[in-house]
């Protein structure tokens, strides 16, 4: 089986796990995290980085650190990782969806301005799969109303939006390493932003909120959301060769590119002129003429040792929110046919040339043999 994903380590990540280990520092006291964040920041081009347990962390705590009050709203693409959505209301605050564009895949900005209402306090731009979302005039409007942007840069690790990092465009941002992120520290996220009052309030709630002066007296409720030594070894032994991570990523993106761009009846992320994408998953739509949906593609793919996944499912048809009626009879077309009708191709960042070709091979018989078939 070629596996959706597969990390790839060298000796590094051991040598400094068997540092942490026999130093015994293994606890998020351990110098190995604040060298992780400094890394990290300088490479994503903003002063601070503040490491967390996950992405997931990273997006709740980022909210909480801007002091939205509560009611307010944020405006998500609808079509995430339920992350996004989670994060904003355990803040409690109201998430208010945005369409995807079909080419991009990313939130629809002409879309976003028709939803800013009084209310509105911020905006999550996700760049989905790794490609940058047109962030001007994002920011633009962001400007005019006052939003706070929040970049959920979970995927993109690397890439670019007109020569700048993905992750120091917004006022703040969120990262993650689980394990099939381009860097990974199996579990693990930070939060990145050039203001350092923000950076101080998420360094303060991801411990507790215990404080300088007076360690046990609390001012607010904050989390737990430290990320241990023993990850952040695994983080700085990645940050050591990001720039071979990177490229990695982007051979393997323009590899698959090269061996998909002309199998029929499939549709892939149009890649912008000004953007850097780093293909964190190798993902395409089935088109309107192919009549199975991708799980049954998936499913097709299977016996030939070829391992998918089905995109993220739209924030607006998740029970958890229909029965917080959060979204009530709101329709985004675009976020639901890439949920029934995109897939994924293995990515992991172990992936190989002869990999892909397998892969690309099997999709390609598959998508013939359901012509034939009528299918
Ligand atoms: C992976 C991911 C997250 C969540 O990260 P975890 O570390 O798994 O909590 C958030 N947003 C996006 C877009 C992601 O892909």
């Amino acid at each position: 089986m070629i596996p959706v994903n597969e990390p790839l380590f060298t000796d590094r990540e051991k040598e400094l796990l068997v540092e942490c280990v026999e130093t015994r520092w293994i606890s998020s006291e351990g110098s190995l995290v604040r060298r992780f964040e400094e890394i990290f920041a300088e490479f994503v081009g903003v002063k601070q980085g503040v490491a967390v347990s996950s992405g997931t962390a990273a997006l709740e705590v980022s909210i909480a650190a801007l002091e939205i009050e509560p009611g307010d709203e944020v405006i998500i693409p609808a079509f995430t990782i339920i992350s996004c959505a989670m994060a904003v209301v355990r803040n409690g605050l109201k998430p208010v969806l945005v369409d995807v564009e079909s080419e991009t895949w990313n939130i629809d900005v002409d879309q976003v301005a028709r939803k800013i209402g009084p209310k509105t306090k911020a905006v999550m731009p996700v760049h989905m799969y790794g490609h940058p979302v047109d962030m001007e005039p994002l920011l633009e409007l962001a400007d005019h109303h006052r939003l706070h942007v929040i970049e959920d840069a979970a995927e993109a690790h690397g890439a670019e939006y007109k020569g700048r990092k993905c992750g120091s465009i917004g006022h703040i941002a969120a990262f993650s390493f689980y394990a099939n992120k381009i860097v990974t520290t199996g579990e693990g996220g930070m939060v990145v932003t050039d203001d350092s009052r923000l950076a101080e309030r998420v360094q303060a709630m991801r411990n507790l909120c215990f404080q300088p002066t007076q360690r046990f007296l609390h001012d607010e409720l904050g989390y737990n959301f430290r990320l241990t030594n023993l990850q952040a070894a695994v983080g700085v032994a990645q940050m050591e060769r990001v720039d071979e991570l990177v490229k990695r990523k982007i051979w393997q993106g323009e590899e698959y590119r090269k061996r998909l761009k002309d199998i029929e009846g499939i549709k892939l992320q149009t890649v912008r002129d000004w953007a850097r994408p780093v293909y964190w998953v190798n993902g395409f739509v089935l088109a309107d003429e192919v009549s199975m949906d991708a799980f049954e593609l998936a499913a097709r793919l299977k016996p030939y040792g070829v391992q998918t996944r089905p995109f993220f499912w739209p924030m607006h048809e998740q029970p958890v929110f229909k029965r917080m009626r959060l979204f009530d009879g709101e329709r985004y077309p675009v976020a639901e046919n890439l949920a029934r009708r995109g897939l994924y191709l293995p990515s992991g960042m172990a992936l190989t040339a002869g990999q892909i070709a397998t892969v690309c091979d099997a999709l390609r018989e598959v998508l013939m043999g359901a012509e034939n078939d009528g299918v």
